[in-house]
Parts: structure tokens; C-alpha cells; sequence
């Protein structure tokens, strides 16, 4: 089998898994305990913590640990929507933005003013219609960082600077498809969210980092961990793991990430000239959405499938859906090619072997489908 699911989750690094199981075996006890197991394993979570946020570049802002993004979206979102209600009423996000956001923000559509900013046709956020929008009753901008959809990077730090001016606004950030793919500079984001098993650690763990952690209104209220932001038994074996994954995924990024390019542009060259495929521009090197003009996207995964090939359609998450996807259709693209699209991630060890397969895979299954296809 070949995996090039790896937006979807990726598989844990030898390195991951060994923190995993050497913490789960020596350190497994609740760090809340107040004999010297407990000490020292919340020593090692202090040390993780750290370690996240300095590779990340965040050491001025403060970071609790979660079960994974979508837990983090929550606890900010709710909390940051109930709070500045009373400030104002327009909450601004992208069309791109992951169901983790836009159904948590969709649950105040009675109380908020919702606004989605447009996108380019480069599938970025059109700074020119965020200034438009951005008035005095904004209380919340929520962009994703890096579009788990076609790979796009959004102007993160532009968005930050000109947030600047707007003391009521609070500014979060989905990083769950950056981190660990690309460095951006966060100095300017309140709230930032991202999930261990999209680089290479294990699932189950994840993180808030916030500006200012008094901001946080706890969801899951108990014994205390966490600050009394996230209470619940912190899962020490997998944030070290994480920690750890982050640490090796980030290290010489720029040189794992032009062989990446090198085998994403393979994949580009060879079906340039196949006029009943639609391959979107080339934004992230982990990423290719193409779409198999005239036949469901659903189909195509299925038949690759079998030839041991695992792609996935637009994204898991909305993959059981029958909407059409909102990132493709934010950039201008017709119903049928969105109908007829799938994603391939790549991972940092995606091999050229598995690049070579891929394009038998992909030919073998566009010869399958013949007449079913029609020209873009
Ligand atoms: N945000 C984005 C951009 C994602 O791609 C995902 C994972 N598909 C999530 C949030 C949710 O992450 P998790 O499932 O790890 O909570």
C-alpha cells in the first residue's frame, strides 16, 4: 500500500512513537500527583510545552494542551464569541476555513453577523475584502493558515499586521495543515490551533497557544489541569511524542520540502497534456488536487484503492457530505470538475517510488473511466 492520504492524517515517526513509549512505560503518571513521579512528569510536560512553543516561534504566548485541533477550534471559538458579544457582532473568516470552525461559529448565527471574506482565484484570502469588511463591530477573525484542500498558505502575518489596528478584533488561526510544512511567522495571532497527527506524532494530542491565557473559558471543567483551562488527565505519552514530532518535521524543512517539490512537479508534467483532468495550481508541495473530469471523486479513490494507492476525496471531513467543496468552488471552479476531484497529500517520506506508482495508478484508472470523461 501507498499512502498519499496525509492531509488526512499521517503516519507516527519511529522517533514519535519511541517518546510514545518510553514516556507511557517510565513516566505514566498524572501530573497533577504531587509525589516525585507526578513532579517529575510534569516537569517533562513543561518541557514539552516549551519546546512547542519555541518551534514554533511563540515563546512570548502561552499554550494548553487538547485532544487535537478541533477540540482547541471549540474552546476558543465558543469562549471568544460569548465574550466579545456584548463588544460587537461580525464574525469574519475565510470560505476556506475547516467544518471544526465554521460549524462552531454557525451555532451563534442567531447572535453574530457571520461574513465569509472571498478568495482569489490563487486560493488566498483577498486582503482587499478584508479591509472592506473590517468595520468597528468585528469581534473575531478566524483564517486557517494553511488550506487543507489544495495547499494554499494564507498571508498569516499581513493579516496580522493589519489586524493590528483594530483593538477589538481577535485574530485565530487554524495552523493544523501548516504546522510542520511550512514556518510562519504567528507573533501577531491571538489564538493558534493545531493537532499532533498531522505531523507525524500520534492522535489525541493537540494545542491552544493564546496571547493571553485568562482569554480561554474552560469547556471541560474538573480537576484543574491545564490551568483550570483543560481539565482531564493530560496525556502526557502523547504531547511528548508530540513535541518530539514537531521538533524532527521542522528540521531542514526547506531542503525535505524541495524534494517534495521536485516529485509534486513529476506528477504535474506528466498529466499536463491530459485534457479531461483538471490539476489545480501548485501552492504547498505536499499537495495535488486534480479532478477526473465528468466522473465522481468517490470513484476514482475507490479504483485507486484497489491498485493499493490511498488518495483521498476533496477532504475526509467532508467527504461524506453532498455538498461540493468550498475551497474548490471559492477559487471558480465548475461543479463537475469539484464532483470529480481528489487529494493527494504527500508526507516527507513520500519516495519517488511512490510518486512513479502514483502515476501508473493514475493513468491506469484515466484508461478505466474513458468515455465517462469529458475535455475541461
Ligand atoms: N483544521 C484543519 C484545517 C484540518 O485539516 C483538520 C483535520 N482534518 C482539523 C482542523 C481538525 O483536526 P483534528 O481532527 O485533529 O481535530
Amino acid at each position: 500500500m501507498i499512502y498519499l492520504d496525509n492531509a488526512a492524517t499521517t503516519k507516527p515517526s519511529k522517533e514519535a512513537l519511541q517518546s510514545f513509549n518510553q514516556v507511557s512505560e517510565t513516566l505514566f503518571y498524572n501530573t497533577a500527583s504531587i509525589h516525585t513521579g507526578g513532579r517529575e512528569s510534569a516537569r517533562l510536560l513543561e518541557a514539552a510545552r516549551g519546546q512547542i512553543l519555541k518551534e514554533l516561534g511563540m515563546i512570548n504566548h502561552s499554550l494548553i494542551f487538547t485532544s487535537g485541533a478541533t477540540e482547541s477550534n471549540n474552546i476558543i471559538l465558543r469562549g471568544m464569541i460569548e465574550r466579545k458579544l456584548k463588544f460587537g457582532k461580525t464574525v469574519l473568516v475565510s470560505e476556506l476555513e475547516h467544518p471544526s470552525v465554521v460549524n462552531v461559529i454557525e451555532q451563534y448565527k442567531d447572535q453574530i453577523n457571520l461574513k465569509f471574506i472571498k478568495t482569489t482565484q490563487q486560493g488566498v484570502v483577498d486582503l482587499d475584502d478584508l479591509k472592506a469588511k473590517l468595520d468597528d463591530d468585528v469581534i473575531l477573525v478566524s483564517i486557517m493558515a494553511l488550506n487543507n484542500i489544495i495547499g494554499s498558505v494564507q498571508p498569516i502575518e499581513e493579516i496580522g499586521r493589519i489586524l493590528k489596528y483594530y483593538n477589538k478584533v481577535y485574530f485565530h488561526v487554524d495552523a493544523t495543515q501548516a504546522v510542520g510544512k511550512v514556518k510562519l511567522n504567528y507573533s501577531d495571532v491571538d489564538a493558534l490551533t493545531l493537532s499532533a497527527h498531522k505531523f507525524y506524532g500520534v492522535k489525541g494530542a493537540g494545542a491552544l497557544i493564546v496571547k493571553d491565557m485568562n482569554v480561554i473559558d474552560a469547556i471541560l471543567l474538573g480537576g484543574g489541569h491545564e490551568k483550570g483551562k483543560r481539565s482531564g488527565t493530560v496525556n502526557l505519552p502523547a504531547i511528548v511524542a508530540m513535541a518530539k514530532a514537531l521538533r524532527i518535521s521542522n528540521e531542514n524543512l526547506e531542503e525535505k520540502n524541495d524534494r517534495l517539490e521536485k516529485l509534486n512537479d513529476l506528477v504535474r508534467e506528466h498529466f499536463n497534456t491530459y485534457k479531461k483532468m483538471k490539476i489545480q495550481k501548485k501552492h504547498s508541495p505536499y499537495f495535488i488536487n486534480l479532478s477526473f473530469v465528468g466522473a465522481k471523486g468517490e470513484i476514482v479513490v475507490n479504483a485507486l484503492s484497489e491498485l493499493g494507492l490511498y488518495v483521498s476525496t476533496t477532504s475526509a471531513c467532508t467527504s461524506k457530505s453532498n455538498e461540493l467543496n468550498e475551497t474548490l468552488f471559492a477559487i471558480g471552479n465548475r461543479a463537475d470538475v469539484i464532483e470529480g476531484s481528489i487529494r493527494i497529500s504527500f508526507s516527507q517520506s513520500t519516495a519517488s517510488e511512490d510518486v512513479n506508482a502514483l502515476i501508473k495508478g493514475l493513468d491506469t484508472v484515466y484508461n478505466q473511466l474513458g468515455d465517462i470523461l469529458h475535455e475541461v
